[in-house]
């Protein structure tokens, strides 16, 4: 394992080449990609220490199997990014805790089992080639744990989950850009439509780029600069259970295709999750409250989206009520498309990399090195699918 070495900063710079607010896994995954293109960023945090907000909160996951080609190529470069994360960075031997054991989307209704059909296809003709469907069957006799009321599954080996705090600090120590934290930005300064600087609570900094990845802060952030972002923020919650024997440790993430709960082992136990559709959206906070409801409608077998639906031995674990779980939230930012926002703005020098609709983890190599070649001019605006000008078309709420 290499040596614990991030450059934290008390010393804010007059002028600095280029300038990222937000120290969440995006702006650190930004200072990486930027220091590797020739850059010279700072990393400007508003907290003590990097990745506290919405970061952490993420279970880590990872898929190929989207439901338009840009975000899966966008991912799909994570993907093979952080299967060589050691190599690629120079960190010896940095493992990032990654488990490539499968997203299995479950479908309990011939309509669903239809539906999925024609995902596949279209997946196939994006070029992912190793997403299997296979009968209810096939699918118990795979994954022992599933109910009799499954009809059939997509299912992709390669996809899966890794230590979220390990890619965040993996970043910050390969990058060694440095990072400023305690350090909040009040105000963008922009003269003449370029950006000029930025103002701290701990002084100014001259600079004529400067990268938004505030996270649910980020249209916050843009209205300093008199820009108007369309992210929206709603509340996304997470339950642990550290210990729990029924889970099969070797499980995929096992999604009810119907009702969008979803589950993954961890530790000994699990993460369960669930997009609440009727969570309203609200302004961006620090400290997002979470709701023994959301837990109850997982666990409760009685609930009309429990896990023990597609998974039964769910049932033993609420019956035994033994396991100790706990729930964290935070909030997803949501753009009218559910895909992030990326690179150019209409002021010179201002570029975002933000609202990835609840993908950060995943997107967070594709999406910042694309920023960082718009920056550098190796990729031209137009040829930019996730452009802050582009045409939005609103989408339905994903269930992941
Ligand atoms: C419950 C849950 C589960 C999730 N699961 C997954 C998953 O499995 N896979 C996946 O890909 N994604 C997942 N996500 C989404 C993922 O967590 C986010 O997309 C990602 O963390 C966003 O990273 P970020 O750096 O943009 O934001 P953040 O981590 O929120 O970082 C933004 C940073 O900006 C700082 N900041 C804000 N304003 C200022 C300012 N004015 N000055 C200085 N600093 C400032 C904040 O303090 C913060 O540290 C999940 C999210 C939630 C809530």
């Amino acid at each position: 394992m290499a040596t614990f070495n991030p450059r934290y900063t008390d010393e804010l710079p007059e002028i600095a080449d280029l300038v990222i607010i937000g120290g969440g896994i995006i702006g650190a995954a930004t200072a990486y990609f930027a220091v590797r293109a020739g850059l010279h960023p700072i990393v400007l945090e508003k907290q003590a220490m990097p990745g506290t907000l919405t970061t952490p909160k993420a279970t880590g996951a990872f898929r190929a199997q989207f439901d338009n080609p840009e975000e899966m190529a966008l991912v799909r470069e994570g993907i093979d990014f952080y299967a060589h994360f050691s190599e690629r960075t120079g960190l010896d031997g940095y493992d990032l805790g990654i488990h490539q054991q499968g997203y299995l989307w479950l479908a309990t209704t011939p309509e669903t089992a239809r539906r999925q059909r024609e995902v596949v296809d279209e997946q196939r003709g994006w070029g992912l080639n190793d997403v299997e469907l296979l009968d209810g069957d096939e699918v118990r006799r795979r994954f022992p744990y599933v109910s009799e009321g499954v009809l059939g599954a997509r299912y992709r080996a390669g996809d899966g989950w890794l230590d979220v705090r390990r890619l965040l600090m993996g970043y910050v120590r390969a990058s060694q850009a440095p990072l400023a934290l305690d350090t909040t930005v009040t105000g963008i300064e922009i003269t003449g439509g370029r950006v000029r600087g930025v103002r701290t609570s701990r002084g100014t900094v001259a600079t004529e780029r400067v990268v938004i990845a505030a996270g649910p802060f980020s249209a916050e952030v843009g209205r300093l600069a008199d820009l108007d972002l369309p992210i929206t923020c709603v509340r996304r919650q997470r339950v642990i259970l550290p210990e729990a024997p029924e889970v099969p440790p070797d499980a995929p993430m096992t999604i009810d295709e119907e009702t969008g709960a979803h589950w993954r082992p961890w530790l000994s136990g699990a993460h369960l999750m669930w997009t609440t559709p009727t969570e309203p959206a609200t302004p961006p906070m620090e400290d997002v409250p979470t709701s023994l409801a959301f837990a109850y409608g997982l666990l409760n077998p009685a609930s009309d989206h429990a896990v023990a639906r597609i998974s039964p031995f769910w049932r033993d674990v609420w019956q035994r009520n033994t396991a100790h779980w706990l729930l964290v939230a935070g909030q997803y930012s949501y753009t009218p498309d559910h895909r992030p926002l990326l690179g150019a703005t209409p002021i010179d020098g201002l570029y975002v990399n933000c609202g990835y609709s609840g993908h950060g983890i995943m997107g967070s190599a594709g999406g910042s090195r694309l920023t960082v070649d718009i920056i550098t001019g190796a990729i031209a605006s137009a040829d930019n699918p996730f452009r802050l000008d582009r045409p939005f078309a609103e989408r339905a709420l994903d269930v992941l």
